[in-house]
């Protein structure tokens, strides 16, 4: 189904039940006479909903795919795969990067863990392998099989690139969006997500 037909059809639902909500109790049947609507209905569908839209504003967007897939040093990907404890496969991304820096690879990159084909983290490094000691999250580098690697032609590109990655591949562990990280300009994604979102927000707001 296409993408814009998806985000129509679940509006609908979304109003069908509002509606139902408010005649239900004046003993008026409408359309979607069983269809619930609470708080927590509501959450879901939002969710839902903005999910959709993110996909829609970043596939439908050619010209932010192109400065996207322009922006990356050649060759563009690098994988590992990790093995052993997350301590473990820390350390062996770190002194993979670096061992490649070390050749001249420049330290600016995004990188992302990957299970299969399921996206679990996307971030970003300046400071080369480094990125990877310390107090990085331990979830997704226990359950991640592979480490990819993209370095970005331009430091200053790191934060647009990093939100276009979380926009494309909607990793499982980056539950907070970029643009609600304080000190972050919002790419324009960000800001066209922000504003439906409080839209939303306030056309379905419950007592
Ligand atoms: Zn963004």
């Amino acid at each position: 189904m296409k993408l814009s037909k998806s985000i129509d059809d679940k509006m609908d639902e979304m109003w069908e039940r509002r509606q139902n909500q408010i005649l239900e109790p004046l003993g008026i049947k409408s359309d979607g006479a069983n269809k619930k609507w609470n708080i927590k209905i509501k959450s879901q569908l939002i969710y839902e909903l903005m999910d959709l839209i993110e996909k829609y504003l970043t596939e439908k967007n050619p010209r932010l795919l192109k400065r996207y897939n322009s922006a990356w040093e050649y060759p563009p990907k690098r994988f590992i795969i990790l093995r052993g404890s997350p301590d473990r496969r820390k350390q062996q991304a770190k002194e993979w990067m670096n061992e490649a820096i070390s050749q001249g690879v420049k330290k600016d990159f995004i990188y992302i863990l990957w299970k299969g084909d399921k996206c679990l983290y996307v971030g970003q490094s300046t400071t080369g392998g480094n990125r990877f000691g310390g107090h990085h999250k331990s979830d997704p580098w226990m359950n991640a099989h592979r480490l990819e690697v993209r370095i970005a032609k331009n430091k200053k590109q790191l934060d647009f690139l990093e939100c276009m990655t979380i926009h494309l591949y909607s990793p499982f562990y980056n539950s907070v969006l970029v643009h609600k990280q304080s000190g972050r300009s919002p790419c324009e994604i960000c800001k066209k997500l922000r504003k439906v979102e409080d839209e939303l927000k306030f056309t379905f707001a419950l007592k």
